[in-house]
């Protein structure tokens, strides 16, 4: 019956895949309608595990005319399991670092010069960060850079940062959002003074997102006395944006004319040779060997978003780690495969709208910037469910929550993961909000 049930299953699954993670499998025992399977090693079980067991248990109820479960368990041990779990925490450690890096508000020691690839799409956007860097207020103040999401723009910030910082100029970095934070915080505990000083000490400001001041009418009129304190002690102000100064519809007009000041200079979407050799150089310093063919299809496949094209080179490199196979263009086709077709018609927004009227709030909330936790924890449980459930990418589910980072997302797909394991009423809110969004699925939980 097992060989029966990889028969039907070979045919229902990409060949990737199959080839990838069920072939190599075997029966090693039955018994009260259970078949267990030996796989390879933690990770493919895993992988199994989350994603094959209602669809063999199916396959095999089927063919044997009788309700039938199907148990995976590691069972050649070529890889030893601590191996795969330092890895992986390894990984999760990475990440933290990089959310408190964000959080801190410090500049990322990763963002130089040095590790950006300069292409066509970047060239003068590059060149003229370069310039800023090398002679502060005496090339273009400000520099404005624009482009789409991933491209780019917070690398070349805290590259300028981190090379002037070098030379002991005081820099700040900080996003927009940071901005309003710290404004409204300053309102509220009457240190608006010391707010004043703080940003206007800084020789270089770097202000990254500024699209998120359009409409907020007091932060404008505060950054606008900002700029111009700036700008007048000759002191540097670099801007980037997701979209040009004209297109900042609710931006105060004496903002935007200030913005065109100095340079205003695009990002725009990589060719495939930038690409490419971003990959390159991603491997490199990762101090692995990747063959060019398998840097070429994952160049090809992901196109819009050098985010995306590096999680993508994680994502495979990960997989070719944690299952001991090498790097082959097979391995590529499997690890990208988006696995859940029957999740991808979902819409982000339904799942923002079922959670949000479950947990009582409105989707405007969710969307929006208010940190309460009556709103913050449905909006991390959206995330939650995108995620691990739908199998959304974190930039993706950053956008459908109104523009929201991927760290923050990753964060948050932590925190619930992390409450659902403590908090067995939580647990079933959520269980409950899968099952009503995506029916019953074979993720555990
Ligand atoms: P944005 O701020 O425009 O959304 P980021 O600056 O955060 O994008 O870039 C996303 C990721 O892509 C970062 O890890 C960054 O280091 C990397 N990246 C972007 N452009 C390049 C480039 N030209 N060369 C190397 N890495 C890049
Ligand atoms: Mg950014």
């Amino acid at each position: 019956a097992w060989q029966a049930a990889l028969g039907q299953l070979q045919m229902e699954m990409p060949k990737a895949n199959f080839d990838t993670w069920v072939r190599s499998t075997e029966l090693i025992n039955y018994e009260k309608n259970t078949f267990t399977v030996g796989v390879q090693n933690a990770y493919a079980r895993d992988w199994l595990d989350t994603r094959l067991t209602s669809t063999v248990s199916r396959i095999l109820t089927g063919l044997m005319d009788s309700s039938q479960s199907v148990n995976f368990v590691v069972w050649q041990k070529n890889i030893e399991p601590a191996v795969d779990e330092a890895v992986i925490e390894n990984e999760i450690e990475e990440e933290q670092r990089e959310i408190e890096v964000r959080t801190n508000r410090t500049l990322n020691p990763r963002y130089t010069f040095d590790s950006f690839v300069v292409g066509a799409s970047n060239r003068l956007a590059h060149a003229a960060s370069l310039a800023v860097a090398e002679n502060p207020a005496r090339a273009y103040n400000p520099l404005f850079l624009y482009g789409g999401v991933g491209l780019g723009k917070t690398h070349m910030l805290q590259a300028i940062g981190n090379s002037t910082n070098a030379r002991n100029l005081s820099v700040l970095y900080v996003s927009s959002e940071d901005f309003t934070n710290d404004l409204i915080n300053a309102i509220r505990t009457h240190t608006t003074n010391q707010f004043r000083d703080r940003y206007r000490k800084a020789d270089i400001l770097l202000i990254d997102d500024i699209q998120f001041i359009a409409g907020k009418e007091s932060t404008q009129e505060e950054f606008f006395h900002t700029f111009n304190a700036l700008h007048g002690a000759n002191k540097q102000l670099v801007i980037s944006s997701d979209r040009p100064p004209k297109a900042m519809v609710t931006l105060e007009e004496r903002l935007r004319s200030r913005f065109e000041w100095g340079l205003t200079v695009d990002i725009q979407p990589p060719d495939l040779e930038t690409r490419m050799a971003i990959l390159r150089s991603k491997a490199e310093r990762a101090g692995r060997r990747v063959p060019n063919e398998i840097i070429e299809i994952i160049a090809r496949q992901i196109q819009s978003n050098i985010r995306e094209l590096e999680g993508a080179l994680t994502r495979v490199l990960a997989f070719s780690d944690l299952s001991g196979m090498p790097l082959t263009t097979q391995l590529v086709t499997s690890a990208l495969a988006d696995m859940l077709p029957q999740h991808s018609s979902m819409e982000p927004r339904q799942v923002v709208n079922t959670v949000a009227r479950a947990f009582g709030v409105t989707t405007e909330q969710m969307l929006g910037r208010d940190r309460s936790r009556g709103v913050a924890l449905p909006r991390q449980v959206a995330m939650y469910l995108l995620r691990e459930v739908a199998n959304v990418s974190l930039p993706q589910i950053g956008q459908a929550l109104g523009g929201r980072d991927h760290t923050t997302v990753m964060y948050a797909c932590e925190k619930v993961a992390d409450m659902i394991e403590r908090d067995d009423h939580f647990r079933r809110q959520v269980v409950q909000l899968r099952d009503q969004l995506f029916g019953r699925t074979p993720m555990a939980l």
